[in-house]
């Protein structure tokens, strides 16, 4: 704006409109004021693809009817995994030469597919599913019905960056859930998968893998495990996170436990950031 009146910004402004977006200074006064918790009573609840929607009905049966008994207790944003038919596609697109990028638009395509499904499940219910062009609507839906329904990949599809290593989209459902819970300042995220929680090693390659009910995100970084339950994306978008503070992992193959952690019991694991400085909820 050269030669424009700023009389009428605040010093920010002023010092923004003139001064460069890569000034260190000024960037730090960008966060001088609170980020608001735009939805503080949703809770985004991520739908295991492979550990839960692939096992079909013996799993999903249950864990529907659980989130059908939550509907006037808690607020529900139900986010949905890929799963197995999602390794398949990339396995096939790997094979033919194809980018991150379009890995990517093909695994958005199967959390779509388990999306739909469970919105069908829901729908005598009045549970809609939402496309991210349609989340304007979605404190409506989530005020009056309780939850809504949405696929969990983020939306970058072809623009999604490569990995540091191989050619699988680094940020996936896990990924796009916990951006939800953090951009709407959800009141928690928790993730239902088909194990109680996070353990020492994955328990369905070694037996003497322990549980962690509890553990801070500095100690899991340090830890540097092999393997994990949750995508590592997830723990890098914790350590600037403004508002989720904690994530929490349930098994969805044992019934109460999605309730309990919605009740805000410690069932599952807890991954905590130490460093949190972001809003106080
Ligand atoms: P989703 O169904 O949400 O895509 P994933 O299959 O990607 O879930 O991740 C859940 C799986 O992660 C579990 O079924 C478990 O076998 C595996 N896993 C790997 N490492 C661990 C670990 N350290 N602790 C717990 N589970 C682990
Ligand atoms: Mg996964």
């Amino acid at each position: 704006m050269p030669n424009a009146d700023t009389s009428l910004l605040t010093e920010l402004g002023k010092k923004l409109v003139a001064g460069s977006l890569n000034d260190a200074a000024l960037m730090n006064a960008t966060d001088d004021t609170p980020n608001i918790a735009i939805l503080p009573w949703a809770n985004v609840v991520k739908i295991g693809g492979q550990s839960i929607m692939d096992r079909g009905r013996s799993a999903v049966g249950p864990l529907v009817d659980e989130i059908v008994g939550n509907l006037r207790k808690h607020k529900m944003i139900l986010g949905t995994g890929a799963g197995t038919r999602a390794r398949h596609i990339y396995s096939l697109a790997i094979d033919l030469g194809l980018p991150t990028g379009v890995l990517t638009v093909l695994g958005t395509a199967v959390a779509w597919q388990n999306a739909q499904m469970l919105q069908y499940l829901l729908a005598r219910h009045g549970i809609a599913f939402l496309e991210p062009e349609s989340f304007p609507s979605l404190p409506h839906y989530l005020m009056e019905r309780g939850a809504v329904i949405c696929q969990g990949m983020p939306p970058y599809k072809l623009w999604e960056s490569n990995p540091a290593v191989g050619r699988i989209p680094p940020q996936r459902t896990d990924t796009g859930c916990f951006l939800i819970a953090e951009v709407y300042g959800a009141r928690k995220m928790i993730y239902v998968k088909d194990e109680d929680g996070l353990y020492t090693a994955d328990p369905k390659k070694d037996a003497k893998a322990k549980h962690i009910p509890r553990i801070s995100l500095q100690e899991l970084l340090e830890r540097d495990q092999d393997d994990l339950v949750v995508e590592r994306a997830v723990l890098d978008l914790m350590l600037t996170a403004r508002h989720i503070r904690e994530i929490q992992f349930v098994n969805g193959l044992r019934p109460g436990h999605l309730s309990a952690a919605l009740d805000g019991k410690p069932v599952g694991t807890v991954i905590y950031n130490a460093a949190f400085k972001g809003a106080t909820q």
